[in-house]
């Protein structure tokens, strides 16, 4: 039985994984606290996730799979915010200490700690049902920060990427999908545990932004969040929001936009720019080659309001999808 001292030295404090000494980082893992040192021309943007077995994720789940799940998902708050990532910590309830799964655990942390340069900077363990939860931590200029806020009638809105992918994987979860190939399973299950938060977007495309999140609970219900942070409504052309090309091929074109714009999980960004700096959002954009997808304005009615290609507002009740997480 592995000691709680021993799982930190083998599994956590290990090269690669574990936050060194830079100029934020003044002390990591190993003493009562960490210490950190922020800039003075910074503000520290913190945010965290709590993810549990068999609400946030599947009992099956590999462990690999689970931890890059895990800090993805908190590293697309600081890419919502324009912020750079640079350290964070876990704290970890398992019901065992079965050095495997710890191992592997670890690994698929090192490998997003690495992909994304944020490191590991404490924690601690308990013992419990299976649960983890990131505090993770970067750096964005003083009053640089991409808040929901900031959103002004007229201001065109944007989304990155495509969705859709991630309900798709909830669907196969519960059995919901029918049969599809081993390769669009294993597609849509890699988009549902490792996706990848953008960060560089969100600092590339932030000086350009009036407002911006992420998108967690589905690009309607989380635009929802954004009017009312900034007071404001907003107009969707449902036939511009980007659906991705295997949920089409799977679902068909009656029933995937409805998916791509309800469904959670995608973790691609909204933001929302105003006329004068579109210009520099879409070369912003191209430069750092990500997809951008303009799929309506800011308005000043109340709530949002979505329209057909001819402009005819379309009823979409149900804006939240229901799926998996029936706690979010
Ligand atoms: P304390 O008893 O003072 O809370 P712990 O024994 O819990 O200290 O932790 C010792 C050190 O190991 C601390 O620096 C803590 O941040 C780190 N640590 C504990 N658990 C983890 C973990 N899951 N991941 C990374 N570091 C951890
Ligand atoms: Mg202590």
């Amino acid at each position: 039985m592995l000691s709680e001292f021993d799982i930190i030295r083998r599994c956590f404090d290990q090269r690669g994984l574990a936050a060194t000494k830079d100029d934020v980082v003044q002390l990591g893992i190993g003493d009562d606290c960490a210490l950190v040192s922020v800039p003075s021309s910074c503000s520290l943007a913190l945010s965290m996730d709590t993810l549990v077995e068999g609400v946030h994720f599947p009992s099956n789940a590999s462990p690999a799979d689970i931890a890059w799940r895990s800090l993805a998902v908190n590293l697309s708050d600081l890419a919502a915010m324009g912020a750079s990532p640079r350290f964070f910590t876990l704290a970890l309830t398992l019901p065992e200490a079965n050095e495997n799964w710890l191992m592997e655990f670890a690994g698929g942390l090192r490998e997003i700690a690495g992909r994304f340069q944020c490191f590991l900077a404490g924690g601690d363990i308990t013992r419990g049902p299976l649960t983890i939860t990131i505090q993770v931590h970067g750096l964005v200029e003083t009053d640089r920060a991409m808040v929901r806020s900031g959103a002004k009638v007229g201001d065109q809105i944007f989304v990155t990427g495509s969705l859709g992918k991630a309900a798709l994987a909830l669907k196969l979860f519960d059995n919901t999908l029918g049969a599809v190939d081993e390769k669009d399973r294993a597609a849509l299950l890699e988009a549902f545990y490792r996706p990848l938060p953008r960060v560089e977007a969100g600092m590339a495309l932030a000086p350009f932004v009036s407002a911006g999140l992420d998108i967690s609970d589905g690009l309607l219900g989380d635009l929802g969040h954004l009017c009312e942070k900034s007071a404001c409504g907003a107009r969707v052309t449902l036939p511009e929001i980007p659906v991705d090309s295997l949920v089409r091929a799977i679902l068909g074109d009656e029933k995937s936009p409805g998916v791509a714009a309800s469904g959670g999980d995608d973790y691609e960004l909204i933001l929302t720019v105003p006329s004068g700096k579109l210009d520099g959002f879409l070369d912003a954009a191209r430069s750092v080659s990500i997809p951008v997808t303009c799929i309506g304005e800011i308005t000043d009615s109340e709530g949002l309001v979505c329209v057909d290609s001819s402009g005819n507002t379309v009823n979409m009740d149900n804006h939240s999808y229901r799926h998996f997480h029936g706690d979010r």
